[in-house]
Formats: C-alpha cells, structure tokens, sequence
C-alpha cells in the first residue's frame, strides 16, 4: 500500500484561465482525514474537482494510489469517490435501489457494516430519495459511496442545509469508519469545528490560496488565527504566504 492514497503538488485549477486554486499542495495518507476549510469561493470545491480529474489542471500534479491523476470513471475504479454537495442522487429511486446500484460487488456484509454506521437507513429502504430529508439524503450518499469500498473518499460540504446536530454524528462515523478501514477522506466543510474536531489536519484556503495549514488540534486552539484566516485579514494572508513560501 503506498504512504499516500493522494499527493497533490502544486495544484492549479480554474475556469476559462483563470485559476480559482492556486498552487494547492496536500497529501493523505490510509486512515487520514484532511479538511478544506473556508469561506464562499475560496476554491474549496474546484480543488475538489481537480482532484478526481472533473477540472483539468492548468499547473501541478495529483497522484492517486501512487499513480497520475487519469478520467475521473478510472478513478472511481480506482477507488476515489465523490460525494458532490448536490449528494449525486435519483430523486425517483429508492434508499435500497441506490445501495444496489452502489455495490461493486455484491456483499451482504459491507452493506451490514455500512448500515450500522447510519441505522436510520435501514429503516428508510423503500423511501424515495427525493422523498428523505436533507439529512438521510447525506447519509445515504455517504453510505453508498462507502458501498463501493473506497481507498479514498472527498466529501464537499457534507453539512449543507443540514442541522448541525446531524453534522455532529455524521462526522464522527466517517471519521470511525475512515480510521478502522484505512480510507483517506477529504473534507470540504463550513462547519470549522465540527470539521476540526474530526480531522488529522486541515488547510484554509482563502481567494483560491492556502493561508493557513496544520495539525487540526493546533488550528483549534488558536482561534484568532484561524478566523484571521478564514476571514482573510490581510495581514494575516500576507504573513501566511509567506510562511508557506
Ligand atoms: P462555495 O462554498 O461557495 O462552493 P468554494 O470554496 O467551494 O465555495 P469554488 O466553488 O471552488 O469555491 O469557487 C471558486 C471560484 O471559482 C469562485 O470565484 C467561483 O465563482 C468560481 N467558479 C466556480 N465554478 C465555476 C464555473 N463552473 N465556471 C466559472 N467559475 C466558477
């Protein structure tokens, strides 16, 4: 198994050649979660999606499984999944039809262990996903994404339109399940604690530029820093620069 699932150096992307990402560098290994923090177009998405091949790339490389970024099908065969914040579900479908469709082969026992991380799935099976609230629509397209037995696992804005009491136990389980099966997870996040509280570490990104990056548990205890960050004080942005230059 390679040390890194995904290793991005140097990443560029955007729109029409302009970059919405610049020069984004970040590595995850087995068991690790990674989140990408701040505020409304920051390019938290974009890099997203240069990371699965969705948005080329204008500069930088991204390895997955020790090998170049290719089409974003191969990556998913690969094992990358996406979980898009739109959730990526038919709203005519059932929870079990999604699950069926999820499965790359067919197991009754991933369907079991993924099922006990979101037991209010279960009792949901012949629901139609346009028919679940915010909050199961998230969870089963986590779940079914975690059918598949991913090696890797990038989740944008898990939390959008959700209560955060939700948020609260629906990140513990991807961080649970992430720890006990290896995955490598990155998450894209408004909610800066929640987010924090799960992960390993975390990068904010502000006007398409990492200004801070670290160790989750140090971003956490220094609060002015990060809002500083997040907040793009400018400052702060100049003197992030130039500590990650
Ligand atoms: P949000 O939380 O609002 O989704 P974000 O951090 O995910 O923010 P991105 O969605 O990556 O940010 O957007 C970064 C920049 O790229 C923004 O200026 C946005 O307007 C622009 N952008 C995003 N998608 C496109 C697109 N399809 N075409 C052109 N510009 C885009």
């Amino acid at each position: 198994m390679p040390d890194s699932l995904l290793k991005v150096d140097g990443l560029t992307a955007g729109y029409n050649r302009v970059p919405a990402i610049r020069d984004l560098d970040l590595e995850v290994g087995p068991g690790e979660v990674v989140s990408l923090l701040g505020p409304n177009g920051a390019g938290k998405t974009t890099s997203l999606l240069a990371m699965v091949g969705l948005v080329p790339l204008m500069s930088g490389t991204v390895e997955v499984l020790g090998e170049p970024l290719g089409k974003p099908h191969h990556m998913a065969r690969r094992g990358m999944m996406l979980v898009p914040d739109d959730r990526g579900l038919f709203f005519g479908l059932t929870v079990r039809d999604h699950l069926r469709l999820a499965r790359r082969r067919p197991s009754a026992e991933r369907e079991t262990v993924v099922m006990e991380r979101f037991p209010a799935l279960a009792r949901l099976d012949s629901r139609k996903a346009g028919l679940l609230s915010g909050g199961e629509q998230q969870m089963l397209a986590i779940a079914a994404a975690l059918l598949s037995e991913p090696r890797l696992l990038l989740v944008d804005e898990m939390s959008l339109g959700l209560a955060p009491k939700i948020v609260q136990d629906m990140l513990p389980a991807i961080r649970d399940l992430a720890k006990e099966e290896g995955i490598g997870v990155v998450l894209v996040e408004q909610h800066v604690e929640l987010a924090l509280a799960v992960s390993d570490r975390a990068l904010v990104l502000n006007h398409g530029r990492v200004v801070l990056a670290g160790a989750a548990a140090d971003l956490l205890k220094d609060r002015s820093q990060l809002e500083a960050a997040y907040f793009g004080s400018d400052e702060f942005a100049d003197r992030g620069a130039e500590a990650m230059s």
